[in-house]
């Protein structure tokens, strides 16, 4: 590892400061699970890291029932999936933060850092899509309001600039009628690396009935939501034919790469069986609240 040099500000203003005038060769340390292992064997010398767990505009969570959830971006996965709010209202997130690494992983990685390293397999990602997630970014020209289904650009790459950092993120207010599943094929030693992951989620209200989200990881450059399929299935409670056929829209949206874990075929007919089972058990659950 390089040499670099290390400050932690006390404020968001710091922040953009000191990214400003580090002209590209600075780099945010949240949790360091990802960034400390892309300095030590990925080729990656930032001259400066700055410390942004003590940056309060950072911090917290905060539910309110008709504007939604405020999600800091330097949480950390054990906060998130021990917190009342996400539990009972975005359950499929608290899911995906309980599954990360192991207790000492998830008591440092954040949020912020899970999103931002850009990686297709980030377990947030795709519950964090179905509850329509926009993150709320700052740089030296302001800041921009940006769907999380739109920030991530390509294998490793989010939309960010340099200089710019992810501040917060805001779920959609929870509907009462509502269900989801996520779920994870894992391997690996430990079972911590994710093949492929399908989150599924309905709302139900009288305006807009059976209204689905699909979302997948690990399954394209970048986590990706499904709109075919949700289009199939929007309306009403979903048949047998509706489902196989959203399942294979979905199959069909998916982009998976062959790697050293997994083909690509494989990744694919994964994606086909999750989608499938997760519709299924998703509309099972919706029913029997609404029923
Ligand atoms: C043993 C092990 C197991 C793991 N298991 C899982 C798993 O099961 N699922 C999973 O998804 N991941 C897993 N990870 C990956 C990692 O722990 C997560 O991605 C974690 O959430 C990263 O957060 P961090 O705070 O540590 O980020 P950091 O390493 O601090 O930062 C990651 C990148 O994001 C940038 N960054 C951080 N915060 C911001 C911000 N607010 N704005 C702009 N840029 C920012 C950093 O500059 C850096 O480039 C695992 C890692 C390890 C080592």
């Amino acid at each position: 590892m390089q040499p670099f040099d290390y400050v932690k500000p006390n404020d968001l203003s710091e922040v953009v400061q000191l990214l400003s005038q580090a002209k590209g060769q600075a780099k945010l340390l949240a949790g360091g699970t990802d960034l400390l292992i892309s300095m030590t064997g990925g080729g990656m010398n930032p001259e400066l890291l700055i410390d942004i767990k003590g940056v309060p505009e950072m911090a917290g969570l905060e539910f309110k029932a008709a504007q939604g959830m405020r999600l800091g971006a330097a949480v950390t996965m054990a906060e998130l999936a021990a917190d009342s709010d996400v539990r009972k209202y975005y359950p499929m997130l608290a899911e995906a933060c309980e599954a990360i690494g192991s207790p000492a992983i998830r008591n440092r990685a954040t949020l912020g850092g899970n999103l931002c390293h850009g990686s297709p397999g980030a377990d947030t990602a795709p519950a964090l899509i179905c509850y329509d997630a926009m993150c709320t970014i700052i740089g030296e020209k302001g800041e921009r309001i940006v769907p999380l289904s739109e920030f991530f650009a390509d294998r490793m790459q989010t939309i960010l600039a340099p200089a710019e950092t992810l501040v917060s993120l805001t779920l959609a207010a929870p509907v009462a009628d509502s269900a989801g599943v996520y779920q994870m094929f894992r391997q690996g030693r430990g079972g911590y690396i994710t093949l492929v992951s399908v989150a599924v989620h309905v709302d139900y209200s009288e305006e807009n009935p059976w209204a689905w989200r699909i979302a997948l990881g690990s399954a394209a450059p970048t986590p990706i939501r499904c709109r075919a399929a949700e289009d199939i299935l929007r309306g009403s409670r979903p048949k047998s034919p509706q489902i196989e056929q959203a399942a294979s829209l979905a199959r069909a949206d998916a982009r998976p790469t062959d790697d050293f874990r997994a083909s690509a075929s494989y990744r694919s007919f994964l994606v086909e069986v999750l989608a499938r089972r997760g519709i299924e058990e998703t509309s099972a659950r919706l029913a029997r609240g609404i029923e």
